[in-house]
């Protein structure tokens, strides 16, 4: 692949440097907590939605490199799409990760994890973002309930594994 080097020295930015990095204590923010026993990332990302909108995505990963820098691109990719958008992006990703056939348009930097899609036990570490995000837009009910029920108790919403 010619872009390696380039794709290696971005991926290597944002696990250096974090978009989006550390969790906020707002109630507005649906959280979602995954983990991947297989590598060991345990992995949490807030978002805030207004209207059809992601207005902000946090995100906090204890993990190896391929797991933080996904967050990373993720997080600073899907900020400021409609869910819709997020939702087709977030599509072509899973995609790309597994050698399928993809739309590389909207891709930009999360191109540079193309590579794990060689590497099957990496394919979990560089998804593991872009499922917490899905799997938060796909239970915005349940999540908000779930936030009104336990507002004082923020460890209820066990890690579930995935
Ligand atoms: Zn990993």
């Amino acid at each position: 692949m010619q872009n390696s080097a380039m794709f290696r020295e971005i991926l290597n930015d944002h696990y250096a440097n974090p978009r989006n990095h550390g969790l906020l204590a707002d109630k507005d923010y649906i959280t979602v907590h995954l983990k991947n026993p297989s590598c060991g990332d345990d992995l949490t990302i807030q978002f805030k939605l207004n209207g059809e909108e992601i207005e902000d995505i946090r995100q906090e990963v204890s993990g190896c490199a391929i797991c933080c820098a996904s967050a990373s691109i993720m997080s600073e990719l899907l900020k400021a799409k409609t869910v819709s958008e997020a939702e087709a992006i977030i599509h072509e990703f899973r995609l790309m990760v597994s050698a399928e056939p993809f739309d590389d348009s909207e891709l930009d930097e999360a191109l540079c994890l193309q590579g794990v899609s060689q590497v099957p036990p990496r394919i979990k570490c560089a998804s593991l973002a872009w499922l917490a995000l899905q799997e938060g837009l796909d239970n915005l009910e349940q999540f908000k309930e779930h936030k009104h029920n336990d507002e004082n108790n923020q460890d209820n919403n066990e890690a579930k594994s995935v």
